[in-house]
């Protein structure tokens, strides 16, 4: 009998049913079985039901505690937004790493685990003029959100056998950035085995960019972790070939649910055509397998198709010549055959 789990799938437009198929075509391959319960998010039918659709999808994500997003449409409203703040999504797992096939400017290998407090900081206060020649905001920090954020570092550092290093500019921003760093410290003293050190933010971008191979597990706040982000993803040239874990944490700091996503669009310019490529859903496939607890089964996922990208097997968008079809079958075919006993 395979372990079974129940996952949530958020259907979405353009390139998502052909990512869908994807998906189920990938899952069937694995030595777990995922029941997916699928909640339609397309236009049309956000269109036609309303709120009760985010309803349906807020239920159904509670109820599993995991979902797999593909990309959608937005028009009157931001689903990604609307999910975040319903499910109360505070705290973001970036992994970014260099990805063979992808082209870049920067010549060195890449692999960083960005977790980013996703609510506060500067963003949740747009701040206001003070007569008309300045303007303040407020910035926000709270223990509760970073708590949450560092445990969830350090415990996948833990899982992981790799290290945190917590940025921030604690020695300007002295009560925000200092409650941020102390409190790290204080989850840091939960987790002794877990090497942690702390970085000044602006000191941090330059050593990621000359020596990156010191950094594995960045541990930042809201507009910090923005900034980062899109840095190290510009770094390994891929803004659109990433996934994301998306979290909520329960009164006692446990994941609560968590919802996982490509970082790219729609596509409509290629929707229908068999030329969506399916890495970057595959790769977030692989974090929620990560957050099921099949760690080896979520490796396997994320390695084969890595490895098959550098041997060459790859989409058009990447230069290569397989349509989504194809690929999907080649790291099926491969994930089937490294997670098969050996006989
Ligand atoms: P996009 O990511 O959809 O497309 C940008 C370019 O990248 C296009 O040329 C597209 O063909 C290509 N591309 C994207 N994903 C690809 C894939 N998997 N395989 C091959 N090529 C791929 O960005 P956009 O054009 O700015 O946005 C289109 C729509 O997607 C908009 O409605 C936008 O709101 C929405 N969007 C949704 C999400 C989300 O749901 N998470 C994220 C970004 C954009």
């Amino acid at each position: 009998m395979r372990p079974t789990y129940q996952v949530t799938e958020l259907l979405g437009d353009g390139i998502g049913s052909e990512l869908s198929r994807a998906i189920h075509t990938l899952a069937d391959a694995l030595p777990v079985r995922l029941e997916f319960l699928p909640v339609d998010l397309t236009l049309e039918n956000r269109r036609a039901k309303k709120a009760t659709i985010y309803d349906e999808a807020v239920a159904s994500i509670t109820a599993t505690g995991v979902a797999l997003k593909h990309p959608t449409a937005t028009a009157e409203e931001s689903p990604n937004a609307v999910l975040r703040r319903r499910l109360d999504l505070s705290v973001i797992h970036r992994p970014v790493y260099t990805i063979p096939g992808v082209p870049t400017n920067f010549r060195r290998e890449l692999d960083l685990d960005i977790v980013r407090i996703a609510t506060g900081g500067t963003y949740d206060d747009p701040g206001r003029m003070i007569g008309d020649d300045g303007a303040v905001s407020l910035r926000i920090v709270e223990r509760g959100p970073v708590r949450e954020a560092a445990r969830y570092a350090f415990n996948l550092a833990r899982k992981t056998s790799k290290r945190v290093t917590s940025a921030s500019k604690y020695t300007i921003q002295k009560a925000t950035d200092g409650l941020f760093e102390s409190v790290t410290k204080e989850v840091a003293g939960q987790f002794p085995e877990v090497p942690h050190n702390v970085e000044l933010f602006d000191a941090l971008l330059g050593k990621v960019i000359m020596v990156p191979e010191r950094f594995q597990i960045v541990l930042v706040l809201n507009e910090y972790g923005d900034f980062l982000s899109d840095m190290a993803c510009g770094l390994a040239g891929s803004l659109g070939i990433g996934a994301s874990a998306n979290l909520a944490f329960d009164a006692s700091g446990v994941v609560r649910v968590a919802l996982f996503d490509a970082a790219h669009g729609t596509a409509p310019d290629i929707a229908g055509k068999g030329l969506a490529n399916p890495t970057a859903i595959f790769l977030a496939l692989s974090l929620l397998l990560y957050q099921l607890g099949e760690i080896s089964v979520g490796q396997a996922v994320k390695n084969a198709t890595l490895d098959l990208l550098r041997e060459g097997v790859r989409t058009r968008d990447l230069g290569g010549g397989e349509s989504t079809d194809t690929f999907t079958a080649a790291v099926a075919a491969e994930v089937n055959r490294r997670l098969s006993p050996a006989t």
